[in-house]
């Protein structure tokens, strides 16, 4: 269905059918696209996302529609796909009889970002804070990262449609590798779910290492082990860890996601100091420590040359309890279609699950065991081919169910979620209401 072009020809191609441009997605990718797409001096003519929060506004002056417009200008558009979710989008774009289609891959690999001026005026910091949650930037760490996620998105779709035969690869984008379920603060709305435990945990070296190693000989290609908790640096052992995963050559990167309330030392420190580790920094700036330590943070990460990005959390969805929810098949597919975390792989004490809310609900016995949810990645029944067939059902949307029995119980991760102020604290834990 995607067109194939380059940046020499692609103006020509769009010159040729003389139809609107319009971006099909309005977060990052947007941004990258549209940037690239002036600097060729390729008129944007909307941007199109299913967000009404983000409908009606504009970025570098072009607005933000829905569904309704995009039908109004007739299937001729050109539409560049500015999304990772290829398998939601594509058959969507399909379904709107749009022909003109075009991945961003070729348009961000070959733009120079740097000289790019982004803009700075309140109404680009607005989309920014918007449309990601953080203003984006042309950050080049931040930018081959958009670009891999999109082109492992991309192969991931491709491996999917065996129809067209382009490839069978199994391309993983994203892995939660969960190293602690204990945190140094206590969210009461952790979307993780960390105000359950009640006994929290790090997880063991040895079960983890060999449910790493057995997951990375079964798969293709990983671009991003995400290393999390609970706190990540509340395991004394994360320098290990990092290193363990370094000895790994199917991956690009691994990202840290930490609050900023601890300051790595010694050897975790030095473990840090690799090109393909960054730290992803969420900034709390209402909880002391995170405030206190953030400075001080990004001194130690600047005089040792380690990559990170840092962002403020404000608010977030609500999506951290564990809830009977009564939906319909098809309200439950809808919640898992747009959900901002289904794409994600999580690895927690030996099991892979769909998505941290269902590996932690599961790990904590909230909710009931679904054996078609949950991978035991360390079963001796499972050899690297079995594995391999475990993984992929679980990962693409082929021959599976549309979600997952964990979204029974979550209100879900997507623009229909009600927003609520991010890092509110709790001194309780919360009641586990074991619907297991
Ligand atoms: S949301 Fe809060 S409690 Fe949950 S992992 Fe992050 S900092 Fe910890
Ligand atoms: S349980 Fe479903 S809706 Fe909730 S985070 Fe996981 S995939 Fe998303």
């Amino acid at each position: 269905m995607l067109k194939k072009y380059n940046l020499t020809n692609l103006k020509k191609v769009l010159n040729y059918n003389n139809n609107k441009v319009v971006l099909r997605g309005a977060g990052s990718l947007g941004k990258l696209a549209i940037n690239a797409l002036q600097k060729l001096d390729i008129k944007v003519d909307y941007f199109w996302d299913k967000n009404p929060r983000k409908q009606g506004l504009k970025y570098c002056n072009v607005e933000v529609v829905g569904d309704k417009k995009i039908i109004e200008l007739g299937k001729e558009i050109n539409i560049f796909i500015c999304s990772n979710y290829f398998s939601l989008v594509i058959p969507e774009l399909e379904k709107l009889g749009l022909k003109n289609v075009f991945d961003c891959c070729e348009l961000i690999e070959n733009t120079d970002y740097s000289k790019i001026a982004f803009k700075t005026n309140q109404e680009i910091h607005d989309f920014g804070n918007i449309f990601n949650n953080s203003p984006f930037n042309q950050n080049p760490i931040e930018v081959k990262r958009v670009l891999d996620l999109h082109r492992t998105g991309l192969e991931t779709q491709n491996s999917q449609n065996y129809k067209n035969n382009i490839s069978k690869k199994l391309n993983i984008k994203y892995i939660d590798i969960v190293i602690t379920e204990k945190c140094s603060m206590k969210c009461v709305d952790c979307s993780n779910l960390m105000q359950y435990y009640v006994e929290p945990k790090d997880s063991s070296l040895e079960i983890l290492f060999e449910t790493i190693k057995k997951t990375m000989s079964s798969i293709d290609h990983l671009s991003e082990f995400r290393v999390i908790g609970g706190e990540p640096f509340m395991n004394r052992n994360i320098g290990k860890i990092l290193d363990y995963l370094k000895t790994f050559e199917n991956f690009s990167r691994i990202i840290i996601y930490t609050n900023a309330t601890i300051i790595p030392k010694n050897n975790n420190l030095k473990a840090l100091k690799h090109p393909k580790v960054s730290l992803d920094i969420t900034h709390y700036k209402d909880y002391k420590y995170s405030f206190k330590n953030h400075p001080k943070l990004i001194k130690v990460l600047e005089e040792n040359k380690i990559n990170y990005v840092s962002h403020t959390a404000d608010r977030w969805t609500d999506s951290g309890r564990i809830k009977k929810y009564h939906r319909t098949d098809d309200q439950l597919k809808d919640i898992f279609l747009n959900c901002c975390v289904g794409d994600v792989l999580t690895i927690l004490n030996g099991k892979m699950y769909r998505c941290p809310f269902s590996a932690n609900a599961h790990n904590i016995n909230a909710i009931p065991f679904n054996k078609d949810d949950i991978i035991n990645v360390l079963d001796k029944d499972l050899d690297q081919i079995k594995l391999r067939e475990k993984i992929t059902k679980l990962y693409t949307r082929k021959d599976r169910k549309e979600y997952l029995s964990a979204c029974k119980y979550c209100k879900g991760r997507d623009f229909n979620t009600t927003e609520i102020p991010a890092g509110i604290q709790t001194k309780e834990i919360l009641k586990n209401p074991k619907f297991n």
